[in-house]
C-alpha cells in the first residue's frame, strides 16, 4: 500500500527490482518527508527558541508544533512530556543517567526482559558500574512471550524500575505492556517502554499503556534518521537532573552556578533538530493519513501469508510465534550460515538483516549465534513475500 509514494522503492539492485524487508531495522521515506526536509532548507532555515526575527520564529513554531503533534500521536497528557533525543537508544541513555541519578542507589534492582534490544541493555550495565545497581531480566517462552508466570517472581523489594520493549524487533511478539505494568506498579516500580518497533505498526497511547517512560526513533516510522522521541511523566522529569548541559536548557548562567530551563527543554541541550522534528510531524502524518486500520490489516495479511510460505521450506525455522505478531519473522535454515543466506538472498535483490540483532541474550536463549529475518512496512507486497520465498528455495537447493 502507498507504494509509488516511496521514490526508493522503484530502484533495483544488481539489475534486479529491490526487494525491502530490512524494515525493522529503518523505513525508507515517503516522498512528502523528503520534501519536508528539502522545503525547511530551503524555506524557513534558521536556528530556534534564541531567535526573535521572523524566519527563527517560523522555525520555533514548526518545532513545537510537531511536538504538540507527538504529544497527540501519544496520547501524553502535555507537551512538556515530550522531549526530542536522537532516537531510542539516546531516549534510553537519558534515562539510565538522569532517573539512575535521581531516583536508584546501590543495591536497588532493574528488571529487564530476554528480548531486550542492546540498547535497553547496555545503559543499564554501564550504571551498573557506575552505582552497583543490579539487573535481572525476565525470560522468554519458546514461543517468544514474556514467561508472566516468572516474571511475577523477578520482582523483589529492591526492583525500582522494568524496561520492556513493546515489541521485540526479532520475534516480533508485542507484549502485554499493561498487564506487566500493573503488575509493576503494584511493586511500586516505574515502567520504561521500549516503542522502537511497536510505533511504525500499532496506535501506541502511553496512558493507555500506563507506562512512566516510552521511547521511540523516528527513521523507523518512515521519518528522518537522528530523531527520536523520549516521552517521560512530568512528575518523574521535574525530578530528575539534566542529561546533558549546553544552551537552551538553562534558565540563566553564572559562574557561580546554574538554573535550568522548565520541561522539556531541560533535557534538550543544544541546538535540536528542528528539521528532523518537522520531517518526523510529517511521517506521522502520512500514516495517520494511511490509517491504522488499514496499516494494521495489510501488515497482518502479509505476515500471516509470508510465515505460511517460509514454514513450507524444509528445514526453515521460525523464532517467535505468539498471535498478533509484529510484521517480523526471524529464521534459519539447517544446514545454511544466516549471513551466507542473507549474501546470497542480497544477490537476488532482497535485502534482509543477518546477525543477532542488538540481542545477543535473545540468541543465547535460542542458542544460536544469529538469525535471518525478514520484516515487512505498509508498502510491502504479496509479491514480495512470494520472491523471499523462492529465493529462499533457491539458495537451499545450492547447499
Ligand atoms: N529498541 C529496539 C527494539 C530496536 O529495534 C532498535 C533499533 N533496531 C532500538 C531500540 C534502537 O533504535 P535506534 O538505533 O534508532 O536508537
Amino acid at each position: 500500500m502507498r507504494r509509488d509514494d516511496f521514490p526508493i522503492l522503484r530502484r533495483e539492485v544488481y539489475g534486479r527490482p529491490l526487494v525491502y524487508l530490512d524494515n525493522a531495522a529503518t523505513t525508507q521515506k515517503p516522498q512528502c518527508v523528503i520534501d519536508a526536509i528539502t522545503e525547511a532548507y530551503q524555506s524557513v532555515n534558521a536556528n530556534v527558541h534564541r531567535g526573535v526575527h521572523f524566519l527563527s520564529q517560523k522555525a520555533t513554531e514548526r518545532h513545537e508544533a510537531a511536538r504538540e503533534h507527538i504529544r497527540k500521536f501519544l496520547h501524553a497528557r502535555s507537551a512538556t512530556e515530550i522531549v526530542f533525543t536522537r532516537g531510542t537508544t539516546e531516549a534510553i541513555n537519558l534515562i539510565a543517567t538522569a532517573y539512575g541519578e535521581a531516583f536508584l542507589r546501590e543495591d536497588d534492582e532493574v528488571l529487564l526482559t530476554e528480548m531486550e534490544h542492546h540498547s535497553d541493555i547496555v545503559p543499564w550495565q554501564l550504571l551498573q558500574q557506575r552505582k552497583g545497581i543490579r539487573l535481572r531480566m525476565i525470560p522468554v517462552t519458546e514461543t517468544g512471550e514474556i514467561d508472566l508466570a516468572a516474571a511475577e517472581s523477578c520482582f523483589t523489594p529492591r526492583t525500582r524500575l522494568l524496561c520492556m520493549a513493546h515489541a521485540s524487533n526479532v520475534l516480533g511478539t508485542v507484549n502485554p505492556v499493561r498487564q506487566l505494568a500493573d503488575m509493576a506498579h503494584a511493586h511500586n516500580c516505574h515502567v520504561l517502554v521500549d516503542a522502537a518497533q511497536s510505533v511504525p505498526h500499532l496506535p501506541v497511547d502511553v496512558q493507555a499503556l500506563g507506562c512512566d517512560f516510552l521511547a521511540f526513533s523516528g527513521h523507523k516510522v518512515y521519518g528522518p534518521t537522528g530523531i527520536g522521541v523520549l516521552y517521560g511523566r512530568e512528575d518523574l522529569l521535574e525530578q530528575m537532573p539534566p542529561y546533558q548541559g549546553g544552551g537552551e536548557m538553562i534558565a540563566r548562567v553564572a559562574l557561580t552556578g546554574t538554573t535550568f530551563a522548565d520541561l522539556p527543554y531541560k533535557f534538550e541541550a543544544g541546538t535540536p533538530d528542528y528539521v528532523g522534528s518537522h520531517a518526523l510531524s510529517t511521517a506521522l502524518s502520512f500514516v495517520e493519513e494511511t490509517g491504522w486500520e488499514a496499516i494494521c490489516r495489510h501488515e497482518a495479511v502479509l505476515t500471516r501469508y509470508a510465515t505460511e510460505r517460509l514454514q513450507a521450506i524444509p528445514g526453515l525455522r521460525i523464532y517467535g510465534t505468539a498471535a498478533g505478531k509484529d510484521p517480523v519473522i526471524a529464521f534459519n535454515v539447517q544446514g545454511i550460515h544466516h549471513l551466507d543466506l542473507g549474501t546470497l538472498l542480497d544477490r537476488l535483490g532482497i535485502a534482509i538483516r543477518t546477525g543477532h540483532h542488538c540481542a545477543q541474550p535473545l540468541m543465547d536463549r535460542y542458542g544460536v549465534e544469529g538469525m535471518c529475518r525478514a520484516s515487512f512496512a505498509m508498502y510491502n507486497t504479496m509479491e514480495e513475500a512470494d520472491a523471499l520465498a523462492e529465493g529462499l528455495e533457491r539458495v537451499r537447493k545450492m547447499f
